[in-house]
């Protein structure tokens, strides 16, 4: 008899997309003359940068000629692209990493959803609140949860994220051994600060704990004072493990590319308490079940790097947290306080009501579509999330219809 594993039975089934986009159809039948504008996606949607678009071609040239044919490549990433992200995104900001700590992969959904199989069923977690679902499910799949319960799941580590403490929730007080963060985070648009990420290497350090740090967002930065990477707050070498992806960077969301780096110096132990380095370990879970991310892609990827690249992306994300910048005075103006938007593609408004509320009083007055917080967590009840991720004269039009409507 074939069984299954049970603990896929505890998943609470995610029905905030579904919801929203029954309210939106029902909404648009009501009112077929106005166009609704979205702005729950997280998704980008503009176009590749040129630089890599050519690399992508070139590469996908060399495909058809037997002398550059390639078929299958390292699994953790060909050196071109390993050793350009050691260098520009690590050793250039004075962060020790080397090629051979990067590990290449199509995208960190995979990445931050594979890396629990790496520790025990037993390891007690740490997820923020609200929370990227990925990071609380593949637990939930692996039975280190208990059931789902009024919102939250027993025996997970809810890291809230409030007004009071600017969406950065400090260290759990208890002892746990995985913790999840995320910055600049998705859905808040919070950043945390040398300080805040050092009170987490400290807890780690001292519980022997690991923080798993998904930085998807890094390239929205501007804060010249912000660290970029979990690595350049000292003593994390021991404890983290760092996850970036191409996908909001560089509008790869449809290309797939991401890496995952681990340092030499990052270990876990046996049950009896012998060291074992975790890069390793991520090496042997890589080879063995994944063949590597396609070669023409990893060529467009590495073009991100090169000065053209580089002024690309950044043209990129200005467009998109310009978007932000209008979302949040245009909300303003409206008469909401919001949060985020200014190193991230995301604002964060206080709804002064359910999430729910403010989701269908946006949509019915003015036709925009947001998402509720709550569908992110317990923790994001009273919120919505409004995406930058959107063409300029859309936000534009969103902006002035919430203000005809609301203000
Ligand atoms: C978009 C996003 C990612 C990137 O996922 P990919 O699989 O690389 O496209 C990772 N983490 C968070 C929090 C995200 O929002």
């Amino acid at each position: 008899m074939i069984q299954i594993n049970e603990h896929y039975q505890k998943l609470k089934a995610s029905y905030l997309f579904v919801d929203i986009a029954k309210s939106v159809r029902a909404h648009q039948e009501a009112h077929p003359e106005q166009e609704v504008i979205k702005l729950g996606i997280g998704d980008v949607t503009r176009p590749l940068p040129a630089s890599a678009l050519e690399a992508l071609h070139t590469a996908i040239d060399e495909m058809a000629s037997p002398r550059t044919f390639r078929g299958y490549g390292p699994e953790q990433g060909y050196d071109f692209l390993r050793e350009a992200i050691a260098r520009e995104d690590y050793q250039s900001r004075g962060v020790n990493i080397s090629a051979a700590d990067v590990f290449v992969s199509d995208g960190s959904k995979c990445d931050t959803g594979n890396i629990q199989e790496l520790f025990s069923p037993e390891q007690r977690v740490a997820v923020p609140d609200p929370v990227y679902p990925v990071y609380v499910d593949t637990n939930v799949m692996a039975g280190r949860t208990g059931p789902f319960q009024g919102d939250r799941y027993q025996g997970l580590t809810y890291l809230s994220g409030t007004q009071e403490n600017g969406f950065v929730p400090p260290p759990p007080e208890e002892a746990v051994d995985l913790i999840y963060l995320c910055f600049p985070n998705n859905p808040t648009g919070a950043t945390a600060t040398r300080e805040q990420l050092a009170a987490y290497v400290d807890y780690a350090r001292k519980h022997r704990a690991l923080i798993l740090f998904d930085a998807a967002y890094v390239s929205f930065i501007r804060d010249p004072d912000l660290p970029h990477s979990i690595f350049e707050i000292p003593g994390a070498e021991t404890c983290a493990v760092e996850f970036r992806s191409f996908s909001k960077t560089a509008g790869f969301t449809g290309l797939r590319c991401a890496f995952t780096v681990i340092p030499p110096t990052v270990q876990a132990w046996t049950s009896t308490g012998s060291a074992v380095a975790l890069r390793d370990l991520w090496s042997r879970r890589q080879t063995t079940k994944f063949n590597g991310a396609s070669y023409p892609i990893q060529r467009a990827a590495e073009a991100v790097y090169t000065a053209r690249g580089r002024e690309e992306v950044r043209e990129l994300t200005d467009y998109y947290l310009e978007n932000a910048r209008i979302i949040r005075q245009g909300l303003a103006q409206a008469g909401f306080r919001s949060f985020g938007g200014e190193n991230a593609p995301y604002v964060w408004v206080e709804a002064r009501r359910p999430s729910w509320d403010l989701f269908h009083l946006l949509l019915e007055r003015a036709g925009v579509v947001t998402t509720p917080g709550a569908g992110f967590g317990a923790a994001g009840e009273g919120f919505i999330r409004i995406s930058g991720f959107n063409e300029r004269e859309q936000v534009e039009r969103a902006m002035e219809r919430i203000q005809a409507a609301l203000a």
